[in-house]
């Protein structure tokens, strides 16, 4: 569609952040068209019409995205946080960085089985959103499918996520 095709030309590449060799994808630009940001939320709902119960994004630019598809979808949202950020006890997963690990948490506030629909803005090596999926089956939650804005090819997260219903809008 035309929004969906503004969208992506508002994805701008920068060089060399945060750090050199990294082209960086910023979708503030696409954030910050009202066309462009719809279309692209729409985007990432239409392959999950009525599969799931719940919306979780990953902290910071997965909130954005993830807490549009749950306004949209009528379905309520599930934060999953960088660690220590969250008041009561929580669920964490670690996982592996190019220079040490990380660890995300969510609480564990829905019953099990609960279907979730994982949202993220960017795939670039998989570790993020495989975490994600492992926190989520830990708390005994469905995991209805994985819907990332953009995809970066050559970086092995499509295969390091091994989702068959991983959903990207765009890549390259
Ligand atoms: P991964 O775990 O797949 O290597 O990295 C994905 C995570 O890092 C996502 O949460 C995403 O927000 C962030 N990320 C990695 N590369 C980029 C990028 O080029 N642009 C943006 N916006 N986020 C990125």
């Amino acid at each position: 569609s035309a929004p969906l095709a503004r969208a992506e030309s508002l994805i701008l590449e920068i060089p060399d952040y945060p750090s050199p060799g990294i082209l960086f994808r910023d979708i503030t630009p696409l954030l910050a068209d009202g066309d462009a940001l719809r279309a692209t939320v729409d985007a990432l709902l239409a392959p999950f019409a009525g599969t799931f119960d719940v919306v979780a994004g990953l902290e910071a630019r997965g909130f954005l995205l993830a807490s549009a598809a749950a306004y949209a979808s009528g379905t309520g949202l599930m934060p999953i946080r960088k660690s220590g950020k969250l008041p009561r006890p929580a669920a964490a997963m670690a996982y592996a960085l190019e220079y040490g690990t990380a660890e995300i948490e969510a609480h564990a506030d829905f019953p099990a089985g609960t279907r979730v629909l994982v949202i993220d803005d960017v795939l670039a090596t998989g570790g993020t959103l495989a975490a994600a999926r492992e926190l989520l089956t830990g708390l005994g939650y469905a995991i209805a499918g994985t819907a990332v804005l953009f995809e970066i090819d050559g970086l092995g997260g499509r295969e390091a996520l091994g989702d068959p219903a991983l959903h990207t809008v765009f890549s390259s």
